[in-house]
């Protein structure tokens, strides 16, 4: 079976070199303008151009996203921005709006033009019909089913890419203006603020003030919110029916998820069409487990759940993100942590590490923590570097996380 690409979120630049470390074949990322990210922290310049050389260096394609739709009055603006931009040297730039890539190609850019699954591309006439503009890859449309997948690698031979992990969202392939008339915010532009995940109450016109909860589960309402993605169980399929990539959402979640996912995702992608598929399948889906996620479906055409309407949608966390080892590379019982939540002295918790043949992934105890003034401390606070000793040797790229 083909080997399948994995493409992985880098919400920012520490995101990007871990999504690198833990085996995307390609990342993606926006700048400052005209990316569907606008409250990421996306990337300056500097940051900019450093991605592009370290993912160089790691033999790692970018594709930079340059997504948003634009009114006229953004014209100007855009091909400022893509004439600042252009000899960053990525792969690829990712498009919806035609105008975008009549900019992009004025500009002279020397990049593969990849079409957003926001163009929602559903038959092989559309697929053809971007190829012919110069797009050599496309995102297809979500609710693109699998014999459809089939038919249009079999009658155009484009590089076809899906979605595979992550947040889904109630409006097919992100057409929604709810965000836009509820928050004065533009889904369309970047800066959706997720209404269909608020708290809804009923109010019956004559008994204005009376407000009728509408109770779906312990936590809220969410009425329109939907499952998240996980097609891991599904990628030989997918595979087959002539996807080239499979896309991981999630730019805005943490390090620790971009860094799980791609992991597991690209060992998955490795194994697919062997008999060690079927058998690391237990360990996979209990990873994904572990990351934050609403619960999980693979059924495209019914994201509420099987057969039998709405049962609620809470988040699950199974574990919190700890850190990072941040440098060395010889493993080591003490190292230099960067952390993200509290670490306390005595604590039990997992380090992961990329997949190469093996899974290195091993089970410590805290020791000791020196805290970033050299003080011996029971606890490292969040955003902190400090010195940890653990009762065991951790390896190199080391992400910790803790059970609850
Ligand atoms: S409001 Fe919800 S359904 Fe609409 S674009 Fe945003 S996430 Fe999607």
């Amino acid at each position: 079976m083909k080997r399948a690409m994995v493409i992985s979120p880098a919400g920012n630049p520490e995101k990007l070199r871990f999504a690198v470390k833990f085996g995307a074949d390609e990342v993606y990322f926006g700048g400052e303008l005209f990316n569907l990210r606008v409250q990421a922290d996306n990337f300056g310049h500097d940051e900019l151009a450093e991605a592009a050389r370290y993912c160089r260096e790691h033999s790692v394609k970018t594709t930079f996203l340059m997504n948003a739709f634009l009114h006229d009055a953004d014209v100007r603006e855009a091909e400022r921005f893509v004439s600042s931009i252009k000899d960053y040297g990525f792969d690829a730039v990712m498009v919806s709006d035609p105008g975008m890539l009549m900019i992009l190609k004025d500009s002279g850019i020397q990049a593969e033009f990849h079409l957003s699954t926001q163009m929602n591309t559903l038959n092989s006439k559309a697929a053809k019909f971007w190829m012919d503009a110069g797009f050599s890859r496309i995102v297809l449309a979500r609710e693109t089913s699998l014999d459809e997948i089939r038919m249009i690698k079999e009658s155009t031979g484009a590089s076809i890419e899906v979605f595979a992990h992550g947040a889904l969202c109630v409006a097919y392939s992100g057409r929604c203006l709810l965000s836009r008339y509820l928050a004065g915010r533009d889904a369309n532009s970047g800066d959706c603020a997720q209404p269909c995940r608020w708290r809804y109450s009923l109010i019956e016109e004559k008994r204005p003030g009376n407000y009728l909860d509408v109770i779906e589960h312990a936590r809220g309402t969410e009425i329109l919110s939907s499952m998240d993605l996980q097609l891991v169980d599904r990628l030989e399929e997918y595979i087959d029916a002539g996807v080239d990539a499979f896309k991981i959402e999630g730019r805005m979640k943490s390090l620790y998820h971009a860094a799980n996912t791609t992991r597991i995702y690209r060992h998955a992608c490795r194994l697919a069409g062997t008999p060690e598929f079927q058998k690391m399948m237990p360990f996979w889906l209990g990873e994904l487990d572990l990351v934050s996620h609403r619960p999980y479906t693979s059924d495209l055409f019914n994201e509420f759940g099987a057969m039998g309407g709405f049962n609620g949608v809470p988040y699950i966390n199974k574990a919190v993100f700890l850190g990072y080892r941040d440098s060395g590379s010889d493993p080591a019982d003490e190292i230099i942590m960067k952390t993200f939540n509290p670490v306390y002295k005595g604590d039990r918790v997992e380090a992961i590490y990329p997949i190469e043949n093996d899974v290195l992934d091993g089970n410590l105890t805290v020791v000791a923590i020196t805290d970033p003034s050299g003080r011996e401390a029971d606890m490292a606070r969040p955003n902190t570097f400090c010195t940890v000793r653990f009762d065991g040797p951790v390896l190199r790229d080391a992400v910790f996380r803790k059970r609850i």
